[in-house]
């Protein structure tokens, strides 16, 4: 049987690399890895498949639409997983443009890549091809203390990032609508696993803690995040492209509510336990700091669509993702010192724009 031949953007990110290693897993798939290499890129995370003959790496930007184009033209893919972006809400604070430049101009130029390989290709494989547009909760903005948000919410993103995010879902969404593109959108709440680059909050706490420094949360640590462990969100993203339909959006969540502080503190807990310090308690080190200018107060995702759709569902609950994480950034400490060691300071951003 021929395999299905899948491009995944942003490959070498957090969310893209656990795609690849799934999917570079199974011999159903030939993955070629479509990916800037910008400093949120982790080759070691994709130590695991590289050399195999069904994975594949092609340095490029998504925005650079001839390169893009003759990718296109070269792997000849059924499927694309759109995930390359910039990420980091904080980041966009201080610098929205980059994330233009990526976000909404990348994604304009790799649907109109996808879209001149898709009009020249027969009616069976034009009916077979998906365009999964990898997407985020933070498009709907902030919720109150109640309520979740569905499908049918409205776009109302705070931060560049987000909004930067929601003006791609249009994009994808609108060469659906005009060009018949078959696009499907999924919009995920936060993910946290192996891999995640430490300027994340979990991965974060778990440094500065390790490296006796004290751990800064935001206004009060009030602000509720929904947490998703990030091989629930590859099952989900393969169920979007098998089973998802043309033109329709999925959110993708697990019901793992919890407020930014109290996740700081069964860090502080684990690691009490797992690494015990002899300065006490890790959590005498958390330090309240003002707030980031626009932080949404609370997101929630109903994924009840992508459950009764797809047949979809969580499989690692927040606590028990939680601890296997502290536990992987424990084992791995030569992977985060590297990034130390590279350059990153795992320091406060997200304070100001200097226009
Ligand atoms: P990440 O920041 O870890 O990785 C992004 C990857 O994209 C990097 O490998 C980077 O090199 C690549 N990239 C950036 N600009 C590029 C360009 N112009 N051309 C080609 N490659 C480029 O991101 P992540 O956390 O893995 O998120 C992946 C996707 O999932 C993003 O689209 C994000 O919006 C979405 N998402 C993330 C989360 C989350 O909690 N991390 C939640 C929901 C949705």
């Amino acid at each position: 049987m021929a395999r299905t031949r899948v491009l995944v953007t942003g490959g070498a990110g957090f969310i893209g690399s656990a795609l690849c290693r799934r999917l570079a897993a199974d011999a159903r798939y030939e993955v070629l890895n479509l990916d800037k290499l910008t400093y949120a890129a982790d080759l070691a995370s994709l130590r695991a498949v590289e050399g195999q003959a069904n994975y594949g790496l092609a340095i490029a930007d998504i925005a650079d639409l001839a390169t893009v184009q003759g990718i296109f033209a070269q792997f000849r893919p059924d499927w694309v997983f759109h995930l390359a972006a910039e990420t980091h809400v904080d980041r966009s604070i201080d610098g929205p443009e980059a994330f233009l430049q990526t976000n909404v101009i990348g994604t304009e130029r790799l649907l109109m890549a996808a879209l001149g390989y898709w009009r020249a290709l027969d009616a069976a494989a034009r009916a077979g091809f998906r365009f999964v547009h990898v997407s985020t909760d933070e498009v709907y903005g902030a919720l109150g203390a109640t309520g979740a948000f569905t499908e049918e919410s409205a776009y109302r993103p705070n931060s560049p990032y987000a909004a930067s995010k929601a003006a791609s879902d249009h994009l994808a969404r609108a060469w659906h609508v005009t060009y018949g593109l078959p696009v499907v959108i999924s919009n995920c709440s936060n993910n946290y696993g192996p891999f995640q680059f430490p300027e994340k909050l979990i991965p974060h706490i778990v440094i500065r803690a390790l490296n006796g420094e004290t751990l800064p949360v935001y206004g009060q640590g009030a602000n509720i995040r929904d947490w998703l462990f990030v091989g629930d969100h590859v099952t989900a993203l393969c169920a979007v492209a098998e089973r998802g339909r043309p033109g329709e959006k999925y959110n993708i969540g697990g019901h793992g509510e919890r407020r930014n502080i109290d996740v700081v503190r069964t860090i502080c807990a684990q690691l009490d336990r797992l690494r015990p310090s002899n300065a006490g308690s890790y959590a005498d080190r958390i330090e309240f700091v003002s707030d980031r200018p626009g932080h949404d107060f609370r997101y929630a995702i109903d994924p009840g669509k992508a459950e009764r759709e797809l047949g979809w569902r969580q499989t690692t609950e927040f606590d028990a993702g939680l601890a296997a994480t502290v536990a992987w950034y424990l084992e791995n400490e030569p992977w985060w010192r590297a990034k130390l060691a590279g350059g990153y300071r795992a320091e406060r951003l997200g304070t100001q724009l200097n226009p």
